[in-house]
């Protein structure tokens, strides 16, 4: 495992996530690894996925967007922007995806990266069954890491909220090894919001931590 990609979506750099962004771009290039970032804040990545994302559109009446997305990439015509982060996901051995939960979920923008640049044709291939273990990017690892401003308690299958791994499962399993990722175990910041300093410190090295023994 070599090239490392972190998808970033957290929209303050001096903020716990930011915190931890640092912490893991020195750990792993000191560790000699390629990381590239896709700090979706950072780049103001456009969030939704709409028609112009396809100059090169195979029916230009009726919009049908994942039809629109398997002849972008069949075709090489996709966003320029997309195309980008098409590239630096095929370069990735491993992809840490890392957010504060925000219902529950993802922010909106990092969902957006999701439909934008995981198509149809470049992730998965419905007509060919090749989803899951035959999903096109097998071979590549995911790492989940999220900060959650409730507590492990609150978040435990026995907790008001349940179980965050499974309300992250349309993410781990529905989304990322239906793409035929490997996905590690979900990296989870409990309690973040109102966190003393001194544990947020240990969070951090903590992650950093688990960053080492990948
Ligand atoms: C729209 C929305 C929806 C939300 N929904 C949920 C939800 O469904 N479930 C849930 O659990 N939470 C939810 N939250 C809370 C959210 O998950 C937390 O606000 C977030 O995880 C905190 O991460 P942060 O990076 O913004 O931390 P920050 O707010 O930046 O920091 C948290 C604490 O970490 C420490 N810290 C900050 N920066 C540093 C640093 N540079 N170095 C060391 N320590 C630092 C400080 O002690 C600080 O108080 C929601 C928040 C929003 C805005």
């Amino acid at each position: 495992m070599k090239n490392v990609l972190i998808v970033y979506a957290a929209p303050e750099p001096k903020s716990l996530n930011g915190a931890m962004l640092a912490a893991a771009i020195s750990t792993l290039k000191g560790g000699g690894m390629n990381v590239e970032i896709s700090d979706l804040y950072g780049m103001d990545f456009k969030a939704v996925l709409d028609a112009r994302d396809f100059p090169d559109r195979r029916d230009t009446v009726v919009f049908d967007p994942a039809a629109e997305q398997m002849h972008a990439i069949a075709t090489g015509t996709i966003a320029p922007d997309i195309a980008a982060e098409i590239e630096k996901v095929r370069r990735a051995d491993l992809l840490i995806i890392q957010f504060p939960i925000w219902w529950t979920s993802m922010p909106a923008i990092l969902k957006g990266w999701f439909d934008r640049v995981f198509a149809p044709g470049f992730v998965v291939n419905l007509q060919k069954g090749q989803v899951y273990g035959n999903g096109l990017l097998r071979g590549k690892k995911a790492m989940v890491v999220v900060t959650a401003g409730s507590s492990a308690e609150l978040y435990s299958p026995a907790g008001p909220h349940g179980d965050l791994h499974q309300h992250l499962r349309a993410l781990t399993h529905n989304l990322l090894e239906f793409c035929g990722l490997e996905v590690l175990q979900t990296h989870v910041v409990y309690g973040a919001v109102g966190i003393a300093p001194e544990d947020a410190d240990r969070e951090i090295e903590r992650y950093v931590d688990r960053l080492l023994a990948l």
